[in-house]
């Protein structure tokens, strides 16, 4: 491709970006493809010769385009968002044009030391103690790794990653039953064994119950185990049920744990002064993690993670091998000492383009309209004889199933469950599901880039439309 060839492309394809996110609300949100329905459609081989660009974007729009489900469509209400937005993407842009590798500050010294900034922009929007220190990570998983391990090697005085696990003690660490997957997979990484991820009960609320939490560690210490960590979730992923941090904190404090918090999803929403209560029990813990790329309106990958003491993290990650010495060693931030990759994106530039184009009170603003927009539509569901809301609504996921008179638990699992696909199948809106109390629950996440009144109104309809066709002929059977 000549550079007039990608100047000519370049703008054809803007184009196409901006009428995509324009009627994206049109295509199905849920892609409705089969199972090696698209490898099927991609050539056994590479090619041997170029091929042209024309045909290239062609079977982008024909083969690739049926088999993605639009996460920037408004209709997306499924796990949660992945949000993007036409700043971030311009960001991205740039920083894919660019190519640069921001492993260490010399690499790019514009990347580490915006880098610095963003994460403090951040901090501070969240209202996190000026004490902690940031880095941006590609995912929450991996920050949570960064968090397990730093606790391991503080315990162990570093001693586990010189010599190993043999002849350490058996490490411990907590989360709740509602956890996210990601903290059994960093035990099992860290190698500290899945079995020593211990999942503490929750109350009727689905948050930790710490009462069950300061027992198990009394007991594991009377066994022999060496209680590590505690890892607090502010906003469960099945629920955004949130443990009682400050409890947590003081447990942690009074046995020595390091205490990390998982906000990947509602972090973002403690940009709100009205989220006072939580901003300002956070600070109390080790290591923090949020996820910008979720509902901050900035592209994936972008996990904005903390530390209070950032010492920990760099001495834990840090090799540096002669070829990576330089000069400002001691004086600038070399990320890549700061988590497990060497090679690192540029994720602070989307995100500047992203902050400084909303502005902050454009963030909130969004915010708050996603947090109206659950509310009208957890009113619906209030309003309506057949629904059951199976869990409080603390951010702008609502946890809800329909009960139908008569049906067993097991029956109500199912029609629940047909209903989920029903929706789906129509490819008008997209939601998920997840377990609570060995309910099948319908979980509907509201915090869309794009998504208006006017998208939850019809996402109503459909629902109570499909729910109505559904016992209607239930009954004439
Ligand atoms: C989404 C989520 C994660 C995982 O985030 P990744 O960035 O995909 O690793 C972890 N914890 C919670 C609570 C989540 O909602």
């Amino acid at each position: 491709m000549t550079n007039e060839e990608f100047k000519k492309y370049g703008h054809q394809l803007v184009d196409w970006m901006a009428e995509y996110i324009r009627t994206v609300e049109n295509l199905p949100v849920k892609s409705q493809v089969q199972p090696k329905d698209v490898y099927n459609k991609i050539p056994e081989h590479a090619p041997i010769n170029s091929e042209l660009f024309e045909q290239q974007f062609k079977d982008f729009t024909d083969v690739i385009l049926p088999g993605i489900t639009h996460w920037q469509s408004p209709n997306f209400f499924a796990y949660f968002t992945a949000n993007s937005s036409y700043p971030s993407v311009l960001g991205e842009m740039l920083t894919a044009t660019m190519g640069a590798q921001c492993m260490i500050w010399e690499t790019s010294p514009a990347a580490a030391e915006l880098e610095e900034r963003m994460v403090e922009w951040l901090r501070d929007a969240i209202g996190l103690s000026k004490e902690f220190t940031g880095v941006l990570q590609d995912t929450a998983s991996a920050a949570t790794l960064a968090a397990i391990i730093s606790a391991r090697e503080r315990a162990s005085n570093y001693d586990v990653n010189r010599y190993g696990l043999s002849g350490a003690p058996i490490y411990r660490v907590y989360c709740s039953e509602q956890s996210h997957s990601s903290i059994e997979k960093a035990v099992k990484i860290a190698g500290l064994g899945s079995d020593h991820c211990v999942k503490i009960t929750t109350d009727n609320q689905f948050a930790m119950d710490v009462s069950f939490l300061e027992k198990q560690i009394m007991e594991d210490k009377k066994n022999g185990f060496f209680p590590l960590a505690v890892v607090s979730a502010l906003g469960t992923t099945g629920s955004t049920a949130i443990d009682p941090i400050a409890e947590i904190a003081e447990i942690c404090s009074r046995f020595s744990l390091w205490h990390h918090i998982d906000a990947a999803f509602a972090g973002t929403a403690l940009v709100l002064p009205e989220y006072q209560h939580l901003r300002s029990v956070i600070s109390s813990c080790d290591s923090f993690v949020f996820n910008p790329h979720k509902w901050m309106f900035t592209n994936f990958d972008c996990s904005a993670y903390y530390v209070r003491n950032p010492e920990h993290l760099v001495n834990t990650f840090s090799v540096i091998p002669e070829y990576l010495r330089t000069k400002s060693h001691g004086k600038v931030n070399n990320y890549s000492d700061w988590g497990v990759a060497l090679g690192r994106r540029f994720r602070a530039l989307k995100l500047w383009f992203v902050i400084r184009t909303f502005g902050m009170s454009g963030i909130q603003e969004k915010i708050r309209e996603h947090l109206r927009l659950t509310h009208i539509f957890l009113l619906r569901l209030q309003q309506h004889p057949l629904v059951e809301v199976l869990a409080p609504v603390s951010f702008n996921l609502i946890c809800f199933r329909f009960k139908i008179p008569g049906l067993t638990e097991e029956k109500l699992n199912e029609w629940n469950e047909n209903l989920l696909h029903r929706l789906n199948s129509t490819g008008k809106i997209y939601i998920t599901h997840t377990k609570l109390n060995g309910k099948y629950t319908l979980r509907m996440v509201i915090g869309q880039t794009q998504v208006e009144e006017r998208h939850i109104l019809a996402a109503w309809d459909l629902i109570t439309k499909t729910v109505d066709e559904m016992n209607i002929r239930e009954r004439s059977l």
